[in-house]
This record gives C-alpha cells, sequence and structure tokens, in this order.
C-alpha cells in the first residue's frame, strides 16, 4: 500500500484488476499494450507477472525458462507469543513462524508437485504437515486449525529470480522467476530495475548475473536453501 501511494503521489496511475492481453511490437521495439481495459501506448514494459510470467513473456517472443508450483500453508488459532524466531529445516522439509498476533504459520515443500496454476488445498498436505510438526513442536498437538490455503512459487531453473532487459526486444524488462524468496528481496529489485531502466545500468547492486542468458551455461547450480 506504501508503495502504491508513492506512485499515485508522483503522478503514476495504477490499473488494479486490469489483464494485459498483448504486447505490441513493432521492428522490435515497444509500442503499446492490448489489455482488457483498452489500448495504451508505451514503449517499456516491466514483466512482473510471477506465476504468469513465461507466458505474458511469450506475448512479445522472449522465452522466459519458468514455471509456478502450488505451495499450501496452514494457520493456527492465535496462542501466547512466546516463539519469536523463524523455525526453518531444509532436510526436514518445513518452515514455520508466530505471528505477532500469536497464530503459527506452517509451510512444506512438495516435491510431488506438478508445475501449472493450482490454487486448491488438499488434506493429504495438513495431514502430512501437522503429523510431523506435532512431532517436533509437541506444543502443537491440541492447536486448532484457523486457515489453509495455497499461492504459487515461480520457480527458475536455478531458483534464482531472472531480472534484467531483453536484448531481442527494445523496452521489454522481467523480474520473474523469485522461486519462493521474492518477496523479501522485492524493495531492492525495484531499485535495481528503476537504475537500469532510466540510466542502462544498476547503480548500488550488479545483478548482470541475474540476467537470462545464465541459462545458456550447461552446468546451473540449484539454490538448495529453498523449502
Ligand atoms: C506459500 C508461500 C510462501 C512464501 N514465503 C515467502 C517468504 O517467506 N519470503 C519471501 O521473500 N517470499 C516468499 N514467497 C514468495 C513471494 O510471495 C513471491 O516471490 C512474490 O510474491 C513474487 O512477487 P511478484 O510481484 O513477482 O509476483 P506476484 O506477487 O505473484 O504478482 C504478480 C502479479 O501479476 C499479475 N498478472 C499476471 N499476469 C498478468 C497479466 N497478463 N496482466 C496483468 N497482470 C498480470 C497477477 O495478477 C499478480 O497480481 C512465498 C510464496 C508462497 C506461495
Amino acid at each position: 500500500i506504501g508503495y502504491a501511494q508513492a506512485v499515485r503521489r508522483m503522478g503514476g496511475q495504477i490499473y488494479t484488476h486490469t489483464e494485459v492481453r498483448g504486447i505490441d511490437v513493432q521492428n522490435n521495439k515497444i509500442i503499446g499494450i492490448e489489455t482488457s481495459k483498452g489500448y495504451f501506448k508505451c514503449n517499456l514494459v516491466v514483466n512482473a507477472s510471477g506465476p504468469w510470467s513465461r507466458d505474458v513473456s511469450q506475448l512479445v517472443g522472449v522465452d522466459l525458462p519458468t514455471e509456478s508450483y502450488r505451495h499450501q500453508i496452514i494457520v493456527t488459532e492465535p496462542l501466547e507469543n512466546f516463539f519469536p524466531m523463524m523455525a526453518i529445516s531444509f532436510s526436514g522439509n518445513f518452515y514455520m513462524r508466530q505471528t505477532q498476533h500469536g497464530q503459527f504459520i506452517l509451510g512444506q515443500g512438495d516435491k510431488d508437485e506438478k508445475p501449472g496454476i493450482n490454487y486448491n488445498v488438499t488434506f493429504r498436505f495438513e495431514e502430512e504437515l501437522i503429523s510431523k510438526m506435532v512431532e517436533i513442536f509437541p506444543f502443537l498437538k491440541n492447536v486448532r486449525l484457523m486457515r489453509h490455503w495455497s499461492g504459487m512459487y515461480n520457480m527458475s531453473p536455478d531458483a534464482q529470480p531472472i531480472i534484467g532487459q531483453s536484448e531481442k526486444v527494445k523496452g521489454y524488462y522481467y523480474a520473474v522467476g523469485y522461486s519462493g524468496h521474492g518477496f523479501m528481496v522485492a524493495p531492492a529489485v525495484g531499485e535495481a530495475l528503476a537504475e537500469l531502466i532510466l540510466f542502462g545500468k544498476t547503480l548500488h547492486t550488479d545483478i548482470s548475473y541475474l540476467d537470462v542468458k545464465r541459462f545458456a551455461e550447461l552446468n546451473i547450480e540449484r539454490e538448495k536453501s529453498v523449502v
């Protein structure tokens, strides 16, 4: 909300519930976008469409090698605050933290999850995660569940973000494939992208290693610290 307010304060406009359906390219330059609310002239597009990043990129004919996977979360009733740290285990495949309101948020990865957009939730996830977590954290035994939801990880082949500008289509930028850790890097990415767009290079952080070109190499090392 703070970012949206700042955008509006500086004269920007935000169109919510507006789907980009086409990106108009002429002589390898962006000249406009077709949306569910009509056509807008522009010479710059940033693809930050998360789970839909590959489809949106296809609108300009650029392949971004991302795939989206469902991740589920369960949220308990609130308990008195006593757990100030985040618990995470890559070998145990779980993470957990207590919110300021006292609820515990619990999640785990699912190696059997198929790529694709899917916001359903499953009893299997609840059963697996709860039995594991109660064993590790016995205080959770009689705690009630309040919510169970799912969201999408937009994965890249090495589980690191793909950020940069297209060499093929002038004016096309992308910031996608956050692979489940995009929230925490969002402010830094925003700054770096703004610099890249304005000055043609970043001023504070070198992000060239995040460009999609890295996948041309044969040996891609996958980030292991992802649950
Ligand atoms: C269960 C779960 C736990 C997570 N935990 C963490 C965590 O602890 N720390 C962390 O840093 N990250 C975490 N993440 C990851 C984080 O939420 C994402 O990396 C981050 O939200 C990505 O932001 P984004 O803006 O790129 O994409 P999104 O937030 O997905 O936004 C993309 C937007 O693009 C819009 N869009 C798509 N297609 C179009 C189109 N054609 N036209 C117009 N708009 C379009 C969508 O409607 C959406 O609003 C978690 C994710 C999940 C699912």
